[in-house]
């Protein structure tokens, strides 16, 4: 059984040979059983992480690398790395040690037992309160928003079945939001909990902004609901002007014209604006991914690496042709007539 490791790499040049010699030591007595393959994705980072991979691939044969044009992001970094890697399963894991690779034979074995995903869940041990507050309040809002049902901790590091990744490679959507691909995919599913561990070196590129966005992103990529919840709020208003005018006009039959309320106009006149901000931005959140799905950019660019994808499932013999054929930009061939 070939076993791919997909970990994608951004910044990480402080500790990228530690992590590969920590793994290369983890799974050396797994050889009777597994063969393993390493396929890191440097995700267009501006310091040495290549140079890093390069000299890895250079003294390790199971080591590929792939190298982005640019920053594409970590989605498409993993994108990356479950399109390049062969194995019969793939485990993903971040670069930083934070993912603890003993625990990857409990993923093998819990796989060998017939799990097609293998999830570890960290726990929230160390993280500061408020984060932990935030994240639970997040995760019970979203599930009750989104189709696909997310659990808090649960992350990236996990081990995909060889159908389960071809499954997430079918779903060729730009806008990527992993969690939920690998929710939407489904299969029998194995998750264990882990104590979280602290980052040993460098820093974690997420700021609360990329957090917020990430959210977003989590409640918006998967279903139509906040569309939903926009119409009905509009019906809602209507409803309430419409008792109010009622309530007004017969106001006025019966004890006449009195001077109109200055603040009940400035009130209806703010809140309904904001409230019509709030829907256009719920609108344009879909129009814009829309925009982005159409033009059917590849996910990322690769400037370097040392191996090729393997070939999707049932691809067109002729590379270039189907358009479901996304990714790197494959050249163009015209079968000989
Ligand atoms: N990463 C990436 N591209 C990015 C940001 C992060 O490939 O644009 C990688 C990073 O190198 C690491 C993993 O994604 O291996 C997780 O990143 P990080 O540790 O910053 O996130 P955290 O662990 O704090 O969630
Ligand atoms: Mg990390």
């Amino acid at each position: 059984m070939l076993i791919s490791l997909v970990v994608p790499c951004f910044h990480e040049a402080d500790i990228v040979r530690r992590f590969h010699s920590h793994v290369a030591r983890e799974i050396a007595p797994l050889a009777p059983t597994a063969e393993f393959e390493f396929v890191y994705v440097d995700d267009g980072s501006r310091d040495a992480t290549l140079d890093h991979l390069r000299e890895i691939a250079a003294t390790d044969p199971r080591v590929r690398y792939v190298s982005f044009s640019r920053n594409f992001g970590k989605e498409s970094a993993m994108l990356a790395g479950l399109r390049h890697a062969d194995g019969d399963a793939v485990v993903i894991m971040d670069a930083d040690l934070q993912h603890p690779p003993e625990l990857i034979e409990r993923m093998i074995t819990l796989h060998s037992q017939g799990h097609d995903q293998v999830v570890a869940r960290r726990t929230r041990a160390g993280d500061r309160v408020t984060r932990t507050l935030t994240a639970r309040a997040y995760y019970r809002l979203v599930n009750r928003l989104v189709d696909v049902e997310l659990v808090d901790g649960v992350g990236d590091f996990r081990l995909l079945s060889r159908r389960a990744v071809d499954a997430v490679l079918e779903l060729t959507e730009y806008n990527r939001f992993s969690k939920g691909l690998f929710a939407w995919i489904g299969f029998p599913t194995a998750t264990f909990s882990y104590e979280n561990l602290v980052r040993e070196q460098g820093r974690s590129k997420w700021t609360f902004g990329k957090l917020l966005n990430y959210g977003l992103d989590g409640v918006l990529s998967f279903n139509n609901k906040p569309l939903r919840a926009a119409l009905y709020l509009g019906l809602l208003l209507l409803g309430c002007a419409m008792a109010y005018t009622a309530w007004i006009v017969g106001d006025a039959l019966v004890n006449g014209v009195e001077t109109p309320g200055y603040v009940t106009l400035l009130v209806a006149v703010t809140a309904l604006s904001g409230v019509q901000m709030v829907m256009l931005g719920v609108v344009g959140e879909y129009v814009g991914r829309i925009y982005y799905e159409t033009k059917r950019r590849p996910h990322f660019l690769v400037s370097e690496t040392n191996t090729s994808p393997r070939p999707a499932p049932g691809a067109s013999p002729y590379p270039g042709d189907s358009l479901d054929s996304l990714g790197e930009s494959v050249a163009r061939t015209t079968p000989a007539a």
